[in-house]
């Protein structure tokens, strides 16, 4: 059994854990122990495990459904394409090419993103695609883009953060959403180093932190802002750091200095002496990090409340250090490659800007069409819902399960309803799928190659592990086929390499440089970290190099000319103001030294950490945000008194389409819950497991009690994975970050009544 197992990796979270699948006696397909892949070394959540069952799942999908007289019937793949070619193309034709919109996800390869970007792009001409990672990191991506000239999750792999002196974690619960994350933590504090955890609630995360800091949601500007104030306050800023390597410090300072502790304190809750806590074990260490997640990000200020964080890092002259600096724990499993690659409002592939005359350019030369005839950005994932019926009448949705994950779901859904064509890819009929006219029944992760990034930025291959089952086909063989009814017969390949090949050159030269990777060397290194530039003169690797590598296409060589500028990190002297001796001190080798390079000369190692000698920016100096605390948008009042913040639980994931047709997760989490504190319960009359509502402007969600003192008495806490009643994305509000615009789930004004049995 061994021999024949496949490595490949999870289908679910940014950790992406490796694991290998084997096809078992049974008939199902097996997973064991992957200890070579480092992220994981073998360790596996819930979800991991048993992801396969959705492979054979009873509820898999496996022809085509067609919408006739109310119900969706089973077709032929050439009755559902020609289908949706015509409705596509009838809507267009009456309507202009806007009035089609394009939804993706973040759990799409990076094939996939790709294609699905370039699909819209050039063969529909929408300007109307979006997908549902603007709801995940979009905030931490736009903080990161300002104040370090780019975005990519965490800087620096995961195996520094046990070699760290001290780790603030803001809003993630670790130990639900990536259990094998945790053993980070853990072995940062066997090594002597500290953990803070800011979260509202007690988590299990938070069990495991030397010092827990509880917010009020939707403060934690304040609170980081409280946090400045006194390292400020204490003559704790790294005057030379701040000197050498930033800029916008006066104006950040300033605003700090406004946020008094004790005014801070009455924000957010927490007391002064807690935040003078923190300031100490964050200070003392030579390297410490600040690590957020949805938390301070999902919210209509995130951008600004990520700025805040960072600038804490940049006035202790933690960014661009060793062991040290900002990430965002990414969550979707391609969080941080669907972000990169096209799918997104505002982007070309590379994670350049759809604005920006020399990418489009560079990337209407690679797909062989006029620059001009490139749409600009559309709108934003919840902005092109709430279009939905009106200025937009036909979508095109794959990877995504739009009516249970969005903000306002019952407004998404009506809105969904009102579209003159819905066509949906997805393995399983999601609630989404369900509303659908046309259905097509996809390939899943373990039956597909494709690549992914994880949320260090390491590129990695996902094998196909397994034959598909008859009557499906791939996200790509539908943008193929469907390109070719609409007209394009060429530039929309079936085979993930070819697409791959593709995507290294239109890449190439861009902030999200993967034109040195291949996919042999995926297989080979176990993931190469972006950016990755080709080698200059198709050297050394050109075996690995493939079509379009090195000088060969469009941007080849222009590629290499961000590895000693545009890289950050890569090349040059060092001027961090950390020097040699004390990187041996904190054993952190730079992504050119020449122990980690490939044995052919040329060929780019990859980067594991950046801003170790200059950040991206066009000075290399990074930003100070100058930012102030501001309310959540809709504060309590005396009709929603309390706080409603949403989340995760260990086995389910996102929207629940997948996990949710999992016997042994659904029988670890059946459905949703109310978290609430007993003074609460107690005004309430609630007892543990009695239904109770929660009511907010938008809706109303009902779901049972869990009584616990691990939330505050004014909030209360819901997870989000199930449609229906206990919907909690029923009562969310869709406020939007003026940046990101990424949604407020995080807090809105909600009130709870007991549910009295009739
Ligand atoms: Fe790993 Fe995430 Fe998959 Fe769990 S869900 S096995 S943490 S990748």
């Amino acid at each position: 059994m061994e021999t024949s197992a496949t490595p490949t990796h999870c289908p679910y979270c940014a950790l992406q854990c490796g694991m290998n699948l084997a096809p078992a006696p049974d008939g199902t397909v097996e997973v064991t122990e992957r200890a070579d892949f480092p992220v994981n070394r073998g360790a596996l959540c819930g979800k991991g495990r048993t992801a396969p069952a959705v492979l054979s799942s009873r509820v898999r999908l496996t022809s085509p459904l067609v919408r006739e007289g109310g119900a969706l019937v089973p077709a032929t793949w050439d009755e559902a394409l020609d289908r949706i070619a015509e409705r596509l193309s009838a809507v267009r034709s009456a309507h202009g090419p806007d009035a089609l919109g394009v939804f993706g996800g973040g759990g799409l390869t990076n094939e996939k993103a790709y294609t699905l970007g370039k699909f819209a792009r050039i063969v529909l001409g929408t300007s109307q695609i979006d997908y549902n990672g603007r709801f995940c990191m979009s905030s931490a991506a736009a903080a990161g883009t300002k104040a370090f000239g780019l975005d990519r999750g965490l800087p620096f792999p995961l195996e520094d953060i046990p070699r760290t002196g001290c780790v603030i974690l803001v809003g993630s619960n670790l130990a639900e959403t990536m259990p094998p994350a945790l053993r980070y933590l853990t072995e940062l504090k066997d090594n002597g180093g500290t953990l803070i955890v800011v979260d509202p609630r007690r988590t299990r995360t938070a069990e495991q932190a030397d010092l827990h800091l509880a917010p009020r949601p939707g403060t934690d500007l304040a609170l980081a802002l409280g946090l400045l104030h006194l390292i400020v306050a204490e003559g704790r800023t790294d005057e030379e750091y701040i000197r050498e390597r930033t800029t916008g410090w006066e104006d950040a300072r300033a605003a700090a200095m406004a946020h008094w502790p004790e005014y801070v304190e009455r924000i957010t809750g927490v007391p002064v002496p807690e935040l003078r806590e923190a300031v100490r074990l964050f200070c003392e260490p030579r390297a410490a990090m600040v690590l957020t997640a949805r938390g301070p990000e999902q919210h209509s200020k995130g951008t600004d409340t990520v700025g805040a964080w960072i600038n804490l890092c940049l006035a202790t002259g933690r960014a661009g250090r060793p062991l040290s600096g900002y990430g965002c724990l990414t969550g979707q499993g391609n969080g941080q490659g669907g972000r990169e690659h096209g799918q997104k409002a505002d982007q070309l592939p590379g994670y350049r800007k759809l604005t920006d005359p020399a990418a489009r350019r560079h990337v209407a030369e690679v797909w062989g069409v006029d620059p001009d005839s490139l749409p600009g950005p559309g709108r934003s994932a919840y902005e092109l819902l709430d279009a939905l019926g009106t200025d937009i009448r036909a979508l095109l949705l794959m990877g995504s399960n739009p009516v249970v994950s969005a903000p306002r779901a019952a407004h998404v859904e009506e809105r969904v309803r009102s579209l003159d064509f819905l066509a949906v890819c997805d393995v399983v009929l999601s609630e989404t799928a369900a509303l659908a006219d046309v259905v097509l029944p996809v390939t899943q992760w373990a039956e597909e190659t494709g690549t992914t990034t994880n949320l260090e930025g390491r590129v990695l291959l996902r094998r196909q592990a397994i034959t598909p089952p008859r009557g499906v086909r791939s996200d790509l063989e539908v943008m193929h086929e469907l390109a070719a009814r609409l007209g394009v017969e060429k530039g929309f390949p079936t085979d993930p390499e070819e697409v791959f090949e593709e995507l290294r050159r239109a890449s190439a030269g861009g902030p999200a440089d993967y034109s040195g990777i291949t996919y042999r060397r995926l297989a080979r290194e176990n993931g190469v970290f972006w950016p990755c530039p080709a080698p200059p003169e198709d050297a050394g690797d050109r075996a690995d190099a493939g079509p379009g590598g090195g000088g060969t296409g469009p941007g080849g060589g222009g590629a290499n000319s961000g590895s000693g500028g545009a890289v950050p990190g890569g090349g040059g002297a060092h001027s961090d103001g950390v020097d040699d001796a004390e990187d041996a001190a904190l054993d952190v080798r730079r992504p050119d030294d020449p122990a980690q390079d490939d044995d052919a000369p040329g060929v780019h190692p990859g980067s594991p950490r950046l801003f170790l000698d200059r950040f991206a920016t066009d000075d290399g100096r990074a930003r100070f945000a100058p930012v102030s605390h501001r309310a959540v948008a809709e504060e309590p009042d005396a009709e929603y008194p309390v706080l409603l913040t949403t989340g995760r639980v260990v086995a389910q994931y996102q929207s629940g389409a997948q996990t949710r047709r999992v016997d042994e997760l659904n029988a670890a989490a059946p459905g949703p819950f109310v978290e609430l504190h007993p003074r609460l319960a107690r005004r309430l009359g609630a007892a543990e497991g009695d239904p109770v509502a929660v009511v907010s402007r938008r809706g109303r969600a009902v779901a049972p009690a869990r009584i616990t003192t691990s939330i505050r008495p004014d909030t209360v806490f819901m997870p989000f994975h199930w449609p229906g009643e206990g919907r909690a994305n029923t009562l969310t509000n869709p406020a939007l970050d003026p940046t990101s615009r990424m949604p407020e789930f995080k807090a809105c004004a909600v009130r709870v009544e007991a549910v009295k049995a009739v």
